[in-house]
Formats: C-alpha cells, structure tokens, sequence
C-alpha cells in the first residue's frame, strides 16, 4: 500500500485559500498574485560559540508587501525551515488584512535550540541575525518590522531594536523597526499578553451571539463552559489565566509537551504556572490528574479546545477523536487542511488562528504608531479626562445634595491610561473583526464556516488593493 503523502504547512494554508477564493470566484490571476510568496531570504551566518564557529541558518519571508512595512514574528526553535516562513508569513498578510492593520505579512525563523546557549551567546547570535537583516533590506521601520513568535521575547526584540539604532542612527525612527520591545525600551503596554487576551475577546464575542452558539451546540454563558488548552506557553497561559480568574470558566485539561493535567473541578492556571517555573514540567502537580500522553489530551470531551502551542497539532490521524464542541485556533496552523475537513463533517465549529491570534499583530501596530509619535498613549489626555470626571462628580453631589459613594468616584474620575487604551482597541478590533466574519457568512450563502468567512474578507480587502492600485 502507497503512503498517503500528507500536505505541508505552506500547501495548507494555500487549500484552505483556495476554498475561500472559490466562494468569490476570484479572477485566477489575482489569486495568483495573492498567493505567491514575494521573496524568502535564507542567511547562513557563522558566530564565535567557546572559541568555536558556529554556522546558524535563518529565513525571512516576505509574502505580500501590498502594504508597507511587511509585519510578522521571528521564530527560535530546533525544528523550522522555509516551507514553514512562508506558511507564517501568508498566514500574516490575512491576519493583517482581517483586523484592519495596515500591513503585508512577514515571518522570520532561526534554526536553533535556545536552551542550549546562554544568555551571552543568544545575544550574540541574535545581533548577528538582526544584522545581516538590516543589511539584506529584511529589517527596517518603513519595510519590514519584525516582532516576537516562539523562542523569542521582549529581550530578542530589544537587541535586535538596539543592532538596528547602531546601524542606522540617524534613524529618528528606529525604535519602530521592531515590537514587543520591553516597555522601558520603547515596548507598549499589554503587548506581552495581547495575542492570550485577544483570544478571550473572540470567545467572549461569540458568546454574545446566541445563534452561533447555538449552531455549535453550546449552550449557557461562558462562566459553565468546560475548556482543555494545549501549551502555557506565551499565548495559552495568558488566555487560560483570564478564562480561569476573569471568566470563571473551568480549565478542565492543560496540556504540555511532557503530559496532561486533568481536574474535571477545574485547573488553578496560576498554579500550574507557578509550579512549571519551579520544576520545568508539569509532572508532579498536585492538585490534577497527571499522564503523561499528551496527544491524548486533545481527545478529551470538552466545550472548548483551544490549541495554543505548534502547528499540525489535528491531523488526519486524530481528527475523528475530537470531542470538542469549538475549537478555538490561538496557535498559528493547528489544524491541518485534511483534518479540518473531518472536522467539518463532525461538525464542530472552528474559529480560525488568521483571526482568532491576531490580538498579537494588532497591538503591535499600536506599538509602532506610538514609536512613530513618539509618545505614550493617553499621555496628553490622561489628567485631562480626570478633571472632567471630578467636575461630573461635583455636579451630581451638588444636585443631590449628597456626597458620591467611593466606587462611583473611582469609576468617574478614572482616566485612561496606556494600558486601559491598548485593551480598548484590542477589544474593539477582535469584536469588529468577528462581525465582518459574520456578515460574510450571512450575505453568501456558499460561505459554511468561519475559516472560509475569514478567509473571504481577507481576501476582499487584499484584491481590493490590487484592483485599485494595479500591478507593476
Ligand atoms: N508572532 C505573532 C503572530 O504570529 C505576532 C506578529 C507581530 O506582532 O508582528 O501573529
């Protein structure tokens, strides 16, 4: 019998493509354009480790630079190659395109295993990456601003916005060549956790729509939904947490690499944190169930999955044991085309990782708007709108003769401050983002799932810039 040749990451992403251009029936030749990868630098780059060279190899990939500058992550890990940049970097250019972020799609990868150097030497060979960045045109404010993905954070972003300002530094700009910088070093505030909160967001505006609830076969608030999430890592422990401690919800299953945590009367997600950090496992936990078959995690009756570690985590091998009710996509190509297909026959309902992880994106651009202005949000108006409430807080004592109750105080005269703003435009645009979604399912009737939905506005918007600016 033949092995059935199962689709790269990159074939995925462009199937599941495909089916959204054939609800538009778009002309072949911009979908073409669409589709292609503009251009993929691959860099071999040696860097002194112990007295030793060693050659390290990285990729940046430009999908599409209809907007500029071309966003997307970088990536440190032990298993990434090109076919895998350029399924992140086309992924990038719909995320962008869903949530109304005025950027192309980027991605970048270093083929590494961070835990095997230390500080010193990441240092030194993210320097050197970022440099040879610059010099091939992959980095820069105006075209390409990289941010962080797997194996990378607050402390890459800042060396890599560091090599940028010693190679460029009449740059007046040079703190928006990159995001996710740490806040002392040009970073915004709730960047760290806006792709975990955007998450949240998406789930909470879905549960504010009772006919796609009921579609999906859930049914009361979100506080008496039973969740399994797979990975703790940047995205999953920032969502857990707020279902967990801001929604009530129960964290019936955590799943890591080394095993699953089970406790059908719900997870301590903080704990379980706390006590990864100690040990570097989960195994030991005590107040769960642990085992150490991880993939049978996925498996476990539930309301909500939501994967938010790597990509092709549902295969066609494991599809069919789904017992979720909504899977919830916070990982970037979770679910491969074949076995999202199963997945639809079962139907269960997807929320799609182009839209579903964009809250990361999104709070970059703040990021690069507020390094562009050069100034922190609500900086200007913060005391302002204070002055304003105490004024309100006045007037309603005065008319009533009464002094206000403490809480009504706080909550009038309360200015937003740059987090406040940051979480009000995340929230705005993952709720704006979902109503698109639904308006497309609603005018075209060919349109059967969100994925398609999302695929279909992200579409229109892009060949809507094609149309109008033209190719040359
Ligand atoms: N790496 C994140 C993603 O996949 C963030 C990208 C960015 O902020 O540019 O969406």
């Amino acid at each position: 019998m033949t092995e059935r040749k199962t689709l790269s990451f990159r074939e995925s992403v462009n199937f599941m493509v495909d089916r959204a251009m054939a609800v538009l029936n778009i002309d072949p030749c911009i979908a073409n354009a669409i589709k292609s990868c503009d251009s993929t630098i691959k860099i071999n780059f040696p860097v002194e480790i112990n007295g030793k060279l060693e050659v390290f190899t990285g990729w940046r990939s430009v999908h599409s630079n209809h907007r500029l500058p071309v966003k997307g992550g970088i990536r440190f890990a032990p298993i990434v190659d090109e076919d895998e940049v350029e399924a992140l970097a086309a992924l990038m250019t719909y995320k962008c395109a869903i949530v109304d972020v005025p950027f192309g799609g980027s991605k970048g990868g270093l083929l590494i295993d961070p835990s095997r150097y230390n500080r010193d030497d990441m240092q030194k060979i993210t320097r050197r990456f970022a440099r040879e960045l610059v010099r091939k045109g992959y980095l820069s404010p105006a075209t390409n601003v990289p941010a962080p993905d797997m194996g990378t954070g607050e402390r890459e972003m800042a060396w890599i916005a560091d090599t940028y300002k010693h190679l460029h530094p009449e740059d007046i700009n040079y703190l928006a060549c990159v995001t996710g910088k740490p806040v002392a070093h040009g970073g915004i505030r709730g960047r760290t956790e806006a792709t975990g909160r955007g998450v949240v967001y998406v789930i909470r505006e879905f549960f504010r729509h009772p006919d796609d609830l009921r579609r999906t076969g859930l049914s009361g608030d979100l506080s008496s939904q039973k969740i399994v999430i797979q990975g703790l890592g940047n995205v999953g422990y920032h969502a857990a947490k707020l279902l967990d401690e801001e929604d009530q919800c129960k964290i019936i299953a955590i799943i890591q690499r080394d095993g699953v945590l089970t406790n059908d009367n719900g997870i301590c997600v903080e704990d379980v944190r706390q006590y990864m950090n100690e040990h570097k496992t989960i195994k030991g936990f005590p107040d769960a169930k642990y085992s150490e078959n991880a993939a049978a995690g996925l498996e476990i009756e539930c309301d909500i999955l939501i994967p938010a570690a790597m990509e092709a985590q549902i295969h066609v091998n494991n599809a069919c044991n789904i017992k979720a009710k909504l899977i919830v996509e916070a990982a970037n190509g979770p679910v491969t085309f074949e076995a999202d297909d199963i997945l639809r026959k079962k139907q269960i309902t997807i929320l799609p990782d182009a839209y579903v992880n964009a809250g990361g994106v999104t709070v970059s651009y703040f990021e690069w708007v507020r390094n562009l202005s050069h100034i922190r949000f609500g900086r200007m108006e913060r005391r302002h709108d204070e002055l304003h409430g105490e004024r309100i807080v006045k007037a309603l004592e005065t008319m009533t003769g009464n002094p206000a109750d403490d809480w009504i105080k706080k909550e009038l005269i309360h200015g937003a401050d740059e987090l406040d703003l940051v979480r009000s435009g995340l929230d705005d645009t993952m709720r704006n983002s979902f109503l698109q979604m639904k308006e497309a399912m609603d005018s075209n009737n060919k349109i059967k799932d969100y994925r398609t939905a999302v695929y279909v506005v992200a579409i229109n918007k892009i060949s809507r810039s094609y149309l109008d600016i033209g190719v040359y």
